[in-house]
Order: C-alpha cells, then structure tokens, then sequence
C-alpha cells in the first residue's frame, strides 16, 4: 500500500537525527530509520529540522491587521492601546473581521502555525468580533485549530454589559473564558472578577484563559486569586494567566511563596515577549524595566510555561510577521536564557508547551500521531530560533499546503564561495 507523504532522513526536536516519516490517511504511521515504501510524495529533510507545528496560545485576532484604523498609537502604551481599539471597535463590521482574520491565517500557515488561541473582545453589544470569529473558526478548520476565549477587554465589572455579553459569547460556541482583573476599578473588583469566571468556567466545564496583571503594579496580585480558585473549583491544569508581568516587579520573598501555589494549582503561565517589552515601563525613566514574567523561575517550580505573540500590526504593537520563532527569540533574549538547553526550552515554549495548555490532542512527531508538521531550513531547535529559519515545507494531515524556497544567497565575491546558505554556519557540537 502506498503512502500519502514520506519524508526521509530528518532530525527531530528531541535529538533523534536520521528519521524517516510515514504518513498514511493524516497520521503518521511510522517514525524511523529506513523506511522503504512507496509514497505519493517523498520529500528529503537533508538532516534539516521536522518539527511539529508552531502554536501560538495567546492572539487577538480580531484586531490583527488593523494597523492605522482609525490612527496610530501615539504613547505606544496599553492603555492608548485599548483606547484606540475602543474607537475602532465603534466602526467594525463581521465583513472586516473576517476578512483580515482570514488574511492573518494565510500568513500564519506559511510560518508553520497551525494552531491558535485568540481572545475575542465581547465588550461591543453587537458582539461583532465574536461572530467574525466563530465562522473564521470553521473556515480554517481544515489548516488551523483556532480557540476563541470570550475577553472582556473594558473590564468584567467595569464595562456595563460585559458579564451578559461574555455569556452570550459562550452561549454563541466561543471555547474559553477570558478577563482582565487588572484593569477592574479596584483590586477588590479584581479578584471578584476571577472568582465570578472560574464559577462559570467550573460549571460549564470550560477552560480559562486571564489577561492577569499585565502591568508593572508589583502589588497587582490576581494571579494569586487565579491559583486559589482553581484549586478551590478542582480546575487544575486547566485555567492560564496570560502576560503575569507584575511578578517582574514583584518582591522576592512574596515570590517565593507564589510560584509554589502556581505549581500547585497546575496554572499555566504565558508570556508575550514581543508584547512586554515594548508595552511594559513605559512610565520608567531609567532604568527601565523588561517586564516579561520570571520564566526561568517558573520553569524551576515545573510551572508549564508557553511564549505567545499577542498582536499583529494592531493598536497594541505595529510589527510581527506571524513567526513564533521570532518570539522565542525575544523570550529567550529579555529572559537572559542563553544556555544551550534553555534555547531549546525556548522552542518548546511555543511548541509542545502552547500544545499542553491548549489540550491538542496527537500533537508531535511520532507514531500515531496527526500527521502535521514544519520542515525548518535549520539543524535543530537551537539553530531554527536562531535563524528564525525558513519553513520550507508546512504539512497539514499529511499533504503540504505550504511550500518557500530555501534563503540562499548568491555570492559574487572573488576568491570566495559562490553562495551562502545561512543553516551551514551551524556549530560543530552541541
Ligand atoms: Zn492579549
């Protein structure tokens, strides 16, 4: 019998080097050297990375590609950020969501990232981004898994109809939900908030998903709340705080009585690197602080830790290209990971991490499961995230729906090689 797709001679993530890949019906069926069969398509990886599939866990895409409307952000604050999206949102149609949301989604396959979570704001009565969404959610559904989170991006409390809009937007078929206790009225409302969403979440048996603490207030401590009410409902493993970047400015001993709670509740945690470091001391003069949350440290507690893109050319942040890699890298960067095995940490961190929090199921490179995967113009992981390394083939239930040449350059230099393959100037050793 023949095969869908094979790839031959490819390294793995995990150090495996010199592995076939038999895909068979959108599984794979095989992960091994020497594999023989006849295939409708056989690709040679050439030694270059197999990886599975990029996954960004936090996204706002029904604000991606918005750069400019209805102007720009002056501060370049979260705050002007917010109030900017406050204006657009008075203007937006389903036709626009959908169609930049759709356009997005080109752009995220051609980089490998098949699977997205993205909050959707549910503070507009007309729940226009909402709708957008969902028929986005079904559209890609042959090429991306998207999950939508119900965000109240005014507030829960703070935003008149939010809490019965948040409703129905879960009533409408959106997955998770979302908040914002932060940017409540007082720490009080706050907490309130996360209580009120774990509630919900608990009895509909959904998973949640909190804007928490994304500010430099080190005092702002609703991911403490968020630990205590997942234990409480028995939502272990189930509930994120997304951005955290108060514990950046958080005192050491209350840390340390932190993350062991966090450990606990099984919390997951994810940064937005690109995202904290530009939005975040904003109001510091110098020394100016990162912002991005205590990753390693994290990491040291066995807290499950992803790395998000957040924005796309929107009110928040006017760059991005859709490439996780290029995420990792400012993770590992402004985290000061820099050892080999923290690099390749980085990786998972928007691989196999994302993965977890989002609950894919067959997510890897390995027998049995979803035949869905990236084929890098790089060694391995480390060399991927330094390179930001071409995606040459993107596979989706065993077919290929995305395909980019190789970057080689051509060299007219007297005396010195006619090209330059940038993957060739990988380390000896690892
Ligand atoms: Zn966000």
């Amino acid at each position: 019998m023949s095969l869908d797709l094979l790839i031959k001679n490819a390294n793995l993530p995990d150090g495996r080097t010199g592995v076939d890949i038999a895909c068979e019906a959108g599984r794979i069926t095989a992960v091994e050297p020497g594999i023989t069969a006849e295939a409708a398509r056989t690709i040679d990886a050439n030694g270059q990375l197999v990886s599975p599939p990029f996954i960004d866990c936090h996204f706002h895409m029904d604000a991606t590609l918005s750069l400019g409307l209805p102007r720009m952000n002056e501060s370049g604050t979260l705050l002007e950020g917010i109030a900017l999206w406050g204006e657009l949102k008075e203007i937006l149609t389903v036709d626009a969501v959908v169609e930049r949301a759709l356009r997005y989604c080109d752009l995220a396959v051609s980089q490998g990232l098949l699977a997205i979570r993205s909050h959707v704001d549910v503070c507009d009565d007309r729940l226009t981004g909402v709708e957008g969404l969902l028929e986005v959610r079904e559209k890609v559904a042959p090429y991306i898994d998207l999950q939508l989170v119900a965000f109240p991006q005014d507030g829960l409390f703070r935003s008149p109809n939010a809490e019965k809009n948040l409703l129905r937007a879960l009533d409408m078929g959106v997955d998770i939900v979302g908040g914002i206790p932060h940017f409540e009225r007082t720490m009080e409302d706050g907490a309130r908030s996360v209580r009120w969403l774990c509630e919900i979440a608990a009895d509909r048996g959904l998973m949640v998903d909190l804007h928490c603490d994304e500010t430099d207030d080190p005092m702002s401590r609703h991911i403490e709340t968020l630990a205590f009410e997942t234990q409480r409902l028995g939502l272990q493993g189930r509930t994120a705080g997304s951005h955290l970047t108060s514990m950046h400015s958080m005192d050491n001993y209350y840390v340390s009585k932190l993350l062991p709670l966090m450990a606990e509740a099984e919390v997951h945690a994810i940064a937005n690197p690109l995202i904290n470091i530009t939005l975040q001391g904003r109001h510091d003069t110098y020394p100016k602080r990162r912002g991005q949350t205590r990753v390693p440290e994290m990491r040291g507690y066995g807290i499950n830790v992803a790395f998000g893109h957040d924005c796309v050319m929107d009110p928040w942040y006017s760059m991005g290209s859709g490439d996780m890699l290029e995420v990792a890298s400012m993770g590992l960067h402004v985290g000061q990971m820099t050892s080999r095995e923290a690099m390749r940490y980085a990786f998972d961190c928007v691989t196999t991490h994302p993965a977890k929090i989002m609950g894919l199921e067959g997510y890897g490179v390995d027998k049995g499961c979803k035949a869905d995967f990236v084929l890098l113009q790089a060694r391995d992981t480390i060399e991927a995230i330094r390179l930001k390394a071409t995606r040459l083939a993107v596979v989706r239930a065993g077919k290929v729906i995305s395909e980019t040449p190789p970057r080689v350059a051509a060299l007219s230099l007297p005396g010195r090689p006619d090209t330059v393959d940038p993957a060739d100037y990988a380390p000896g050793g690892n």
